[in-house]
C-alpha cells in the first residue's frame, strides 16, 4: 500500500486521547564548561509536564533550534506514545536524525516524554520498565569532582598532582574516578609522552591503593598506533576502563586495542544511533558501552542499544558530564539494566547545582553510591527560577594545537 501524506492540521485526536502535548520548550542554563539545554514538554493537563536534558556543549544554539524544528511534529499529539512520536522525530522531515545536533535534540524531548508517561501512571520510569534490578549504583567522578581546571588542565608531567587529586577523590568518599592522564599527542611520538602517562596512573594506583577503581580517558586524541601505545604502557596498572584511546571512526583500531589489552576499552559517547552501535559491537570495539542517553536518541533507542550490548555481554557506563536532568536519567536507566555498572557523576562543576534541580534519588555520601528515585518520571523538581540567573553565556572555546602548530583533537 502506498503511504500517505496526512497534513498536521487534518489529524484527528485518537479516541480517548485526552493528554495532548501544548508545547516543547528549552531552557539554557550556563553552567561554566557547558550550557545546560533543558526540555521542557507542556500538555494540556493542568501541572502535567515533562523534563528532559539536551546539553551539547559548543552547539547549545544549534540544539536549541532542532527541538523548535522537531516541535512543529509533536504540538497536539498524546504524549504517551512515546515510541510512535520518536519514530516520527526520527524519520519525518526527510532526514533521519542521526546527526548529532538532531539526535539529541529528539533525546531532549524523549526523556521528556518518558518523564511524563512515569507521571501519568504515579511510578519512576524504571518501573516502566520491569522495576528495579539491582538495590543501588555505584558512582565514579572525575578528578577534581569535575572542576574544568582540575580535570582538563592538570599537565601530565606532574604526577604528584594526580596522586593529591585521586586522595581527593576518595576522601570526598568516591571508590572510582576518572582521569585525563593521557596526554595530546601526534599520530606518532616517541617515548617521552607515554612514560609521563605511565608515571601518572602509577602516582595515582600508589596513592589509593588497588580496592580502588580507575579510569583514564583519552578523549579520542591518540591515533590507533599511539592508543595502542599508551593502553600497553597502562594495562599493568589494572584500570577499570581505559576510555576512547582513538577516534570513534576507527573501528578497526579500538578493536585492535581492546584485543591487545587485558584492561576494557570504553567508547560510545560520540556515537548517536542503534546502527553506530551495532557495527562497534560487531568490530568487538569496545567492552564498556558509553551510550549517551542525551545524545542517542533518549531512553527509547538507548533501551535497544542496551538490549543489542547484552547481546555481546558489553557493560554499560553512560557518558554524563552534563547537568542534573542527564545524572537523573542515567540513573532511572541504570536501575532497569542488568549491565549497567557505574554512573559518572558531576559534583563540583558550579557551586549552585542543587539549586536548578531538586532530585528524587539518595547519594549516601559516605560510600557514593544512590538508592532509587521513588517519584515519578524522573523524579526532578527544576527550578525554573533559578536557571534564569544563568543565562546562555558562548562555552570557552578550547583549541588544541600540535607543537608544529597543526591542529589537534581537544
Ligand atoms: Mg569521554
Amino acid at each position: 500500500m502506498m503511504a500517505r501524506t496526512v497534513p498536521l492540521e487534518k489529524r484527528q485526536p485518537q479516541p480517548g486521547q485526552l493528554v495532548k502535548i501544548t508545547g516543547i520548550e528549552t531552557l539554557v542554563c550556563h553552567a561554566r564548561m557547558r550550557n545546560w539545554v533543558f526540555v521542557k514538554v507542556t500538555t494540556n493537563q493542568p501541572g502535567l509536564v515533562g523534563w528532559g536534558e539536551a546539553t551539547l556543549e559548543w552547539h547549545t544554539r544549534s540544539v536549541v533550534g532542532a527541538v523548535a524544528d522537531l516541535s512543529e511534529l509533536l504540538i497536539g499529539e498524546d504524549p504517551a506514545r512515546v515510541e510512535y512520536l520518536w519514530q516520527m522525530m526520527w524519520r519525518q522531515h526527510f532526514w533521519h536524525g542521526n546527526g548529532i545536533v538532531r539526535s539529541t535534540a529528539i533525546a531532549g524531548i524523549d526523556l521528556a516524554l518518558w518523564d511524563i508517561v512515569g507521571k501519568v501512571h504515579g511510578v519512576p520510569c524504571h518501573k516502566l520498565w520491569g522495576g528495579p534490578v539491582r538495590d543501588s549504583i555505584r558512582l565514579y567522578c572525575h578528578l577534581g569532582g569535575g572542576k574544568l581546571e582540575s580535570f582538563y588542565e592538570t599537565p601530565v608531567d606532574n604526577a604528584q598532582q594526580f596522586a593529591d587529586l585521586a586522595r581527593q577523590a576518595l576522601d570526598d568518599g568516591f571508590s572510582a574516578f576518572k582521569s585525563m592522564a593521557v596526554p595530546p599527542t601526534m599520530p606518532i611520538e616517541g617515548l617521552r609522552a607515554v612514560k609521563a602517562a605511565d608515571a601518572c596512573v602509577s602516582a595515582m594506583r600508589d596513592a589509593v591503593g588497588d580496592d580502588i577503581d580507575i579510569m583514564v580517558d583519552c578523549h579520542a586524541r591518540p591515533s590507533p598506533a599511539m592508543g595502542l601505545q599508551f593502553a600497553r604502557a597502562l594495562d599493568p596498572y589494572g584500570l577499570y576502563f581505559f576510555e576512547e584511546p582513538c577516534w570513534p571512526e576507527s573501528l578497526e583500531g579500538l578493536a585492535a586495542i581492546n584485543a591487545a589489552v587485558s584492561t576494557p576499552i570504553a567508547t560510545g559517547e560520540r556515537l548517536t544511533h542503534l546502527a553506530a552501535f551495532r557495527d562497534l559491537f560487531a568490530a568487538r570495539g569496545c567492552d564498556v558501552c558509553q551510550l549517551d542517553l542525551t545524545h542517542c536518541g533518549g531512553f527509547t533507542e538507548g533501551r535497544r542499544i542496551a538490549a543489542l550490548a547484552d547481546a555481546y555481554r558489553i557493560a554499560l557506563a553512560p557518558h554524563n558530564p552534563q547537568g542534573p536532568v542527564s545524572t537523573a536519567a542515567s540513573l532511572e536507566f541504570g536501575f532497569s539494566q542488568p549491565s549497567y555498572i557505574i554512573c559518572e557523576s558531576v559534583h563540583q562543576d558550579v557551586p549552585w547545582r542543587q539549586e536548578v534541580v531538586d532530585e528524587g534519588y539518595v547519594i549516601d555520601p559516605r560510600t557514593r553510591t544512590v538508592t532509587a528515585n521513588t517519584r515519578p518520571g524522573l523524579g526532578v523538581t527544576v527550578n525554573e527560577e533559578a536557571i534564569r540567573k544563568h543565562p546562555f553565556e558562548q562555552e570557552v572555546v578550547q583549541r588544541v594545537f600540535y607543537r608544529d602548530g597543526a591542529v589537534g583533537d581537544w
